[in-house]
């Protein structure tokens, strides 16, 4: 890949490399990890393995002479890095990224200082749906009122007419989370609406979202494919996001259960199943560990366990109730192949034996892989 920035940002660990052999790299480093386990099919990369984030999130600062640019962090610092365009994020975002940048200026829209605590604008964060093509942009912003916020609507939409919806987000916190707890609707719905695997959802500011969703349809068939529903089967969706595991598999399965903890994902999940008229399922809006446990005391049982914890992956908690409930498979979709070793050395210890390990590159250029894993009661 030859991007300019690869020296200092920290996003692509593996920019330096052509993608045949990133794909060898992480293959050979998910085989690694997880040989003791089973065989580790070939890893599944993309055709075209650029500008693939749907999702695009950029740092706003201001140059020596007041005006304004976007970026992103420098690795393991906090010193921005001005990106125009960058090789894996959506072009149509990082577009409106620099439109947004360059209209600070004429508004005396000053970027947020995070030293001083001055300023106004901290982040931008984009939201495109790939197939609806409809897009979201999330202004932060440090303080709730928005001086001009109509003519600043206007004159964003004036030069991109495509973007469907703007929020304020507020985040006046002296923290590193991008997102603060309030917001407000500029313009459109507040959300965007995309499709994946024949489905519709709704994808709010907060909401987690796979990034990348030509390979989410991937790694949903694989998923799927590893469950082998018949149709009779009582299903849960742990770490369920905004119910789209649980959604896909709802045609194949008796109901399914998805379980999730942030509240803005579970709306989303409510409305996305009523708009796809899917009425076997359910959702709880909770840790997903104290819950199987409170379902594990009630002597519940499941047929197909999915789960789709995030980095830190699952806990002991979770595996000890997902044996009690004791399902036939378990299929365990992971973004951190170092918890996922972890993770299977608990729930192999519990009785299931692991039968399929595939890779899917959903990360191109990053040193992040994702690995699907099926598990077998024995
Ligand atoms: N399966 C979804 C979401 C995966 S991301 C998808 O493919 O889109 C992981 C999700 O786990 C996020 O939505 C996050 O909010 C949720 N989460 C994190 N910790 C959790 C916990 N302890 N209990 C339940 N959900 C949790």
């Amino acid at each position: 890949m030859n991007c300019p920035y690869i020296k200092k940002c920290g996003g692509c660990q593996l920019g330096h490399l052509p993608y045949d052999k990133q794909l060898k790299k992480k293959q050979e480093s998910v085989t690694q990890l997880l040989k003791g386990f089973g065989k580790v099919d070939p890893i599944i990369g993309m055709k075209d393995p650029y500008y693939y984030r749907n999702k695009v999130h950029h740092v706003v600062c201001n140059d020596k002479k007041g005006n304004g640019f976007t970026g992103i962090y420098e690795e393991k610092t906090h010193h921005v890095i001005r990106v125009d365009e960058c090789l894996i994020e959506n072009k149509k975002a990082d577009e409106i990224c620099m439109t947004i940048a360059s209209l600070m200026k004429s508004f005396k829209m000053k970027a947020y200082n995070e030293d001083t605590g001055y300023g106004f604008l901290r982040h931008i964060l984009i939201r495109t749906g790939h197939v609806t093509g409809q897009i979201l942009v999330v202004l932060v912003v440090a303080s709730p009122v928005f001086p001009s916020k109509n003519n600043f609507v206007k004159a964003l939409r004036k030069v991109h007419p495509e973007i469907t919806s703007i929020v304020a987000n507020i985040n006046n916190r002296g923290t590193s989370m991008v997102l603060g707890e309030k917001e407000q609707v500029l313009y459109g719905k507040g959300y965007i609406e995309d499709v994946l695997c024949g489905k519709t959802f709704r994808i709010s500011p907060k909401s987690f979202y796979q990034v990348n969703s030509v390979q989410t349809e991937i790694l949903y068939g694989k998923a799927i494919e590893f469950a082998a529903l018949t149709g009779k089967e009582t299903v849960i969706d742990a770490y369920s996001g905004i119910g789209t595991i649980g959604m896909v598999a709802s045609d194949q399965a008796k109901e399914v259960l998805s379980i999730e903890l942030n509240p803005d994902a579970v709306k989303d999940a409510y409305a996305n199943a009523k708009n796809n008229k899917i009425k076997n399922i359910k959702f709880v809006k909770a840790d997903a560990g104290e819950y199987m446990v409170k379902m594990a005391a009630q002597k519940q049982k499941a047929d197909v366990v999915f789960m789709d914890p995030p980095r830190a992956g699952s806990d002991k908690k979770f595996i000890d109730s997902v044996a009690k409930l004791a399902p036939k498979k378990i299929v365990y979709i992971s973004c951190n192949p170092e918890t996922l070793k972890r993770d299977l050395g608990m729930i192999t210890a519990k009785g299931y034996k692991v039968q399929k390990i595939q890779p899917v590159d959903m990360f191109p250029g990053t040193g992040h892989c994702e690995v699907v894993t099926s598990l077998v009661r024995k």
